[in-house]
C-alpha cells in the first residue's frame, strides 16, 4: 500500500457522522480496503439540524456542503480525526427526468491536515415517493407497492409539512401503521403516505450508499500520477461518443477525466465499460 494510503488510514479510527446507523454501510467498504483501526459512529451528533426528508427541517446548504457540515460538526462533538458523512437528495435525474433520483454525496473529512474528499453517486434504485389515500386499504396498498416494511412509511396529512401539522414514523409494524393511519384519517380524512428516505428506514437506499462507499473507497486509493497524492478522481466526463454508423460525435460518454485536486494534473481514460460507439439512434446526424 502507497505511503499516501498509509498516512491517511493506518492505525486510525473512522467515525461516521450518523444517527441513521449509516456506519453500517459504510464501514465495511472501507474496512475491507484500508488498513484502518476500526469504525464506528459517532454518539449524540443531531444530523437532522442539517435538514430532514420529511419536512420537518428545511435543508440551508447544497447536498454536498451539508455532508461536509456534519462530517466537521462530528469530528467536533467526538473530537475526532477521521470522519466520513454522507448526504442524499432525491430528485429528477439529470439525464431522465422521468426518473426520480437519489443523488448521494459522501464526505470524508481529514481534521488533521484540513483535507476534504468528496464523492457524488447516483442512482434510480432507492425505492422513493408518496401518495394521496383516503382509506386504510389504499394506504394498505401503498404499503404493499413500497415494500412496506423493508421501507418504512412515513404518515402525514397533507404532502407539505408544515410547523405543528400531524407526523408519524417509525410505524415498523403493520399494526402500527394501521392503528396510526386509521387515526390520522378519522382526524383528517385524508392521508400523504410517503416512504421514509432514512437509511436506516429504507433498504434499497441502504444498498445505494454501499455500493457509493466501495466506488468512493476506489476512488480515493487511485495516486496521483504526479504528486502521488490519494484520490485521483473522475472529476467529469466527456461527451463525443462517435456514432457506429457515421462516426460524428455524439452526446454520448466518450472518456472520463481525472485530476488531482492538490498539485492540478489531470489525464484522460476511456470509459469504464469499454463502449467505443454510439447507437445511431442516439445520433443527431442518423436520427435528427
Ligand atoms: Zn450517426
Ligand atoms: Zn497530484
Amino acid at each position: 500500500m502507497s505511503d499516501a494510503l498509509q498516512q491517511l488510514f493506518a492505525g486510525r479510527e473512522l467515525l461516521v457522522a450518523t444517527m441513521h446507523e449509516k456506519e453500517r454501510v459504510l464501514g465495511p467498504a472501507f474496512l475491507a480496503r484500508f488498513p484502518l483501526a476500526g469504525c464506528r459512529a459517532i454518539t449524540g451528533l443531531d444530523t437532522d439540524r442539517f435538514g430532514a426528508f420529511s419536512g420537518e427541517r428545511r435543508r440551508e446548504l447544497d447536498p454536498r456542503a451539508t455532508a461536509e457540515a456534519k462530517a466537521r460538526a462530528g469530528a467536533e462533538l467526538a473530537g475526532a480525526e477521521l470522519v466520513l458523512a454522507s448526504e442524499g437528495s432525491f430528485g429528477p435525474h439529470p439525464a431522465s427526468p422521468f426518473l426520480s433520483c437519489d443523488e448521494e454525496w459522501l464526505v470524508l473529512w481529514d481534521r488533521a491536515r484540513e483535507t476534504t474528499y468528496a464523492h457524488r453517486h447516483l442512482s434510480v434504485e432507492a425505492i422513493c415517493g408518496g401518495v394521496e389515500c383516503s382509506t386504510w386499504e389504499e394506504v394498505a396498498r401503498c404499503a404493499e407497492r413500497f415494500s412496506f416494511p423493508e421501507h418504512a412509511l412515513v404518515l402525514k396529512h397533507r404532502s407539505a409539512w408544515e410547523p405543528g401539522d400531524p407526523i408519524a414514523k417509525d410505524l415498523l409494524e403493520r399494526a402500527a401503521l394501521e392503528d396510526a393511519a386509521r387515526a390520522m384519517l378519522r382526524a383528517h380524512g385524508r392521508l400523504w403516505v410517503e416512504v421514509d428516505l432514512r437509511a436506516h428506514r429504507n433498504a434499497t437506499r441502504r444498498r445505494v450508499i454501499e455500493r457509493a462507499a466501495r466506488e468512493f473507497a476506489n476512488e480515493l486509493a487511485q495516486l496521483c500520477p504526479r504528486c502521488g497524492a490519494v484520490h485521483y478522481a473522475v472529476a467529469r466526463a466527456l461527451r463525443g461518443l462517435p456514432c457506429a454508423d457515421c462516426g460524428e460525435p455524439t452526446l454520448g460518454i466518450r472518456a472520463l477525466v481525472r485530476a488531482c485536486a492538490r498539485c492540478g494534473a489531470s489525464s484522460e481514460e476511456p470509459r469504464p465499460d469499454g463502449r467505443a460507439h454510439e447507437d445511431p439512434g442516439a445520433c443527431a446526424s442518423c436520427n435528427p
